[in-house]
C-alpha cells in the first residue's frame, strides 16, 4: 500500500475513535504532487480501504474509480491558494460546531486560538459542498490555518498530516474547554 495513502486512512480512523466525525460526514486529503488523495464522498470515513480513497487532479477530475468528497472543490481551492498545504481535514467536531451556531461566542473561541498562535477564523455560511463555500474558505485559508464554517463545521489545513490532525483535535479540546468554562461560570453555586 502507498505509504501516504495508508497514513491519509489511519488518520480517518483515529479523527472517527476520537468522535470528530460521525456516519459519513467529514473528508481528509493529501497533497501528492499534481493530483490529490481524498476520502469518498457517502462513505463513513472510518474503515477505508485504499482502493475506496479517490485520486483527483488539480481540475477536479477522478483518476481512480468511486467519486471524491463533496467537499473536493473546497480542497483544492484551498490547495491552489497556499503551496505550503499537503493535507487537509474538514470535520463536524461537536464542540467547535456548536461555536459554529452562535457568533458571540465563536470569537471567544477565535480569540482563545490566538492565544496558543493558532490562526484561526470563521467563514460566512454557504451550502455544504458548494462553490461558493469552496471560494470563501480558499480565500480565508490565505491567512489562516483553521477555519469554522459558520453553521457547519470545521477545516484545518498543514503542511504535513500529523500536525493537521494535531491541530483539529487542538481546536475540539479547546471548544470542549470553553465550553465548560461557559457553562460553569453561568450557574450560580448551590451554597
Ligand atoms: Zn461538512
Amino acid at each position: 500500500m502507498n505509504d501516504d495513502v495508508s497514513k491519509l486512512i489511519e488518520v480517518c480512523n483515529n479523527i472517527y475513535d476520537r468522535q470528530l466525525v460521525s456516519g459519513k460526514s467529514g473528508n481528509v486529503s493529501i497533497r501528492l504532487g499534481d493530483y490529490i488523495a481524498i476520502t469518498p464522498t457517502l462513505k463513513p470515513i472510518n474503515g477505508l480501504n485504499e482502493k475506496e480513497i479517490v485520486l483527483v487532479d488539480m481540475d477536479g477530475n477522478s483518476l481512480t474509480n468511486g467519486d471524491p468528497s463533496s467537499e473536493v472543490g473546497m480542497h483544492l481551492g484551498i490547495y491552489k491558494k497556499r503551496d505550503d498545504i499537503n493535507a487537509i481535514i474538514h470535520t463536524h467536531s461537536p464542540y467547535a460546531t456548536g461555536f459554529s451556531f452562535n457568533y458571540e461566542k465563536l470569537k471567544i473561541l477565535e480569540d482563545y486560538s490566538k492565544f496558543y498562535n493558532i490562526n484561526l477564523s470563521s467563514v460566512d455560511y454557504e451550502n455544504p459542498g458548494s462553490k461558493e463555500l469552496a471560494l470563501k474558505a480558499s480565500e480565508k485559508i490565505i491567512e489562516n490555518d483553521a477555519l469554522i464554517l459558520k453553521k457547519h463545521g470545521i477545516l484545518c489545513a498543514g503542511k504535513n498530516l500529523k500536525e493537521t490532525e494535531s491541530l483539529i483535535i487542538f481546536i475540539e479540546e479547546s471548544a470542549k474547554t470553553k465550553f465548560i468554562s461557559i457553562m460553569l461560570n453561568s450557574v450560580k453555586d448551590i451554597e
